[in-house]
């Protein structure tokens, strides 16, 4: 396998099959070549940390099939405050990613 290295267009469209530990089997691109991009790119960054969180709080409490959009919404905005509103909590973050 070529480990090129991910552009940020890479990660957006590829950020679903990432999230759900896909990316390997699906797209042939290695968790590694993921990562290399996001310790560098807070832009993607955030949009993994806040997709994987999106999808744990939906898997959670209700079945994301038949949440409505405006209740995806409102999860949505209350995990972005949560997680980026403090610098504390980004850092924390970007740890995490780059202990894997
Ligand atoms: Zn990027």
């Amino acid at each position: 396998m070529s480990e090129r290295a991910l552009s940020c267009a890479d990660i957006s469209e590829w950020l679903g099959a990432y999230v759900d530990g896909e990316a390997a089997e699906c797209l042939n691109v290695s968790e590694q070549q993921f990562v290399d991009h996001l310790v560098t790119c807070r832009d993607c960054l955030e949009e993994v940390l806040l997709t994987r969180r999106l999808k744990q709080l939906m898997s959670t409490r209700c079945a994301p099939d038949h949440a409505p959009a405006t209740l995806k919404q409102a999860v949505f905005a209350q995990v972005y405050q949560a997680s980026f509103t403090s610098q504390e909590s980004w850092q924390s973050q970007t740890l995490w990613v780059e202990e894997r």
